[in-house]
């Protein structure tokens, strides 16, 4: 089969993507000739564009032409000027609401049943919450402790893993924003991989009480550890290997069981991305999510900047008013908070998504809500809020995946699959992370880091239903034990960065 020189997405789209890196001469169409060397993932002028005119690719404008451009030209992003992002005020809503998604070929899957209800977990993990940074050191020392002496003893418990953060102390903690850390690390407690299991650590002079990540009813000797109460190191390592050894026992009963996939809630989201990302990996992701949604699983997608150049596409999908308006206030904060920091929206792409071909947030937007499929969006979560309700869900996070990935943790989902055009190594310790690459060359490369491969689209080898089929069956698998993808099995564990927008003191 040949490979096609170029993508079009729409119709009315005036540039196309190059599959690969294009020749000056080449001819690429009946008439088109590359003007220059036009790198792989890049635009190129399908007509004559004019100093002002649109640019248009996924039937929206990217931006205006700062000059005139000829047909055959490249479009980098010095070449566009970015067009105002959408009003939010009174955006449309409900008049997209796909009902007819592709049919899930397996409705259920191998999960851990939660004692407090709620959605199940794909891992058994013994989650260890901390208050406050300060204990970090001796926590970790402990852990290093318990993987070495305890875990070998509870073959059903898959890991141990604190949940260390930078926020707790030295903050305003009564900052209206400060809510959002708060919640995001109470939240984080239950996270359905971590079975119910509540043990928490504290310096003791700390911000962030126990009152405030627990519920009151939770908060005995039996569940929290206060380091200043203990008498030296030694104590406080024994302190804490015994009370991880009552819960990793705990633990260690629970097995996995058939259960419906409305029991299964797990999260999207890209970085490194590409011109390739929009085209292959994350509609690929969006065929899987909408397979997902359609048999009842919970779907977040999250990236504020890089939906809020798209959002009155994302509004249209909304059921009803309610929500809408929730993505409106979402989005109405991030914008203040941005103003605030003094930067805009060009900020967001960074110079690798440039050099991938992505020029600005536009397009980047487009691309990134393909992820989201056609499902209809039925729930709008603040940052680190829990959901009420099961289906496509968008929760408004930061776009960075080292902040993104925790966010979405506190919101409870139980695995992530990521999109990667330029390829990151990333990776999350409390919910395996299954990797996406837009590109082959980047699997070619990184064949031992990616799992699914969406390039094979770009060249024409599989479908997006294809790609997005065999995605669906992985997330299955992987959620059901049965495979770990490349993140899992290396132990490639970010740091828990959670969404601090409050004063640090
Ligand atoms: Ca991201």
């Amino acid at each position: 089969m040949n490979a096609p020189l170029y993508i079009k997405i729409k119709e009315t789209d005036n540039v196309a993507i190059t599959v690969d890196m294009i020749k000056k001469g080449t001819i690429v169409l009946d008439d088109i000739l590359a003007n220059e060397d036009i790198p792989q993932g890049h635009k190129i002028a399908l007509i004559d564009i004019p100093q002002n005119g649109e640019i248009i690719r996924y039937g929206v404008i990217l931006g205006y032409a700062v000059k005139d451009i000829k047909k055959g030209d490249w479009i980098n992003e010095k070449m566009l000027e970015l067009p105002q992002p959408p009003d939010v005020g009174d955006m449309k809503f409900g008049v997209n609401l796909t009902t007819e998604l592709p049919k899930a070929p397996i409705r259920t899957f191998e999960g851990y049943k939660n004692k407090k209800g709620g959605y199940a977990g794909t891992r058994n993990i013994l989650g260890i919450s901390t208050t406050v940074q300060c204990v970090t050191g001796v926590l970790n020392v402990a852990v290093e402790k318990m993987k070495r002496e305890l875990l070998p003893k509870y073959p059903n418990v898959d890991d141990i893993v604190p949940i260390n953060h930078a926020y707790g102390c030295g903050v305003a903690i009564n900052a209206p924003e400060a809510i959002i850390p708060i919640r995001a690390l109470k939240n984080m407690v239950n996270n359905p991989n971590f079975g119910g299991e509540i043990m928490v650590v504290a310096l003791g002079c700390e911000k962030l009480t126990v009152e405030m990540l627990i519920e009151k009813a939770e908060i005995s000797s039996e569940n929290v550890i206060i380091l200043q109460e203990l008498e030296g190191f030694n104590a406080m390592m024994e302190a804490l290997m015994q009370m991880a050894e009552k819960k990793l026992k705990i633990l260690n009963e629970r097995k996995r069981e058939t259960l419906p996939l409305s029991e299964l809630c797990i999260g999207m989201q890209c970085g490194g991305s590409d011109a390739f990302s929009g085209i292959t990996a994350n509609p690929s992701a969006g065929y899987a999510s909408d397979m997902l949604v359609e048999a009842g699983a919970t779907v977040m997608f999250s990236e504020v900047t890089e939906v809020r150049d798209g959002v009155h596409v994302i509004a249209e999908r909304c059921i009803n008013q309610e929500v809408v308006k929730k993505l409106a206030n979402e989005m109405q904060w991030y914008d203040r908070y941005l103003e605030n920091g003094a930067v805009d929206r060009s900020a967001n792409p960074t110079p690798g998504n440039k050099l991938g071909g992505l020029s600005n947030i536009v397009e980047k937007a487009m691309g990134s809500i393909a992820k989201s499929g056609m499902a209809p969006i039925v729930e709008v979560l603040s940052p680190g809020e829990r959901p009420s309700k099961k289906g496509l869900i968008y929760a408004a996070t930061p776009a960075s995946d080292i902040v993104c990935g925790p966010m979405q943790l506190a919101s409870g989902i139980t695995l992530q699959v990521f999109m990667t055009g330029r390829g990151t190594p990333y990776g999350l310790a409390a919910a395996p992370v299954i990797k996406v690459s837009s590109r082959t060359n980047l699997k070619d490369s990184w064949n031992d880091l990616i799992d699914v491969n969406a390039g094979v689209i770009a060249t024409g080898h599989a479908t997006i239903s294809e790609v997005g089929t065999e995605l669906f069956n992985l997330i299955i698998d992987v959620a059901s034990g049965k495979k770990k993808p490349w993140a899992e099995q290396y132990k490639l564990y970010n740091d828990l960065c959670i969404f601090n927008p409050a004063p640090i003191t």
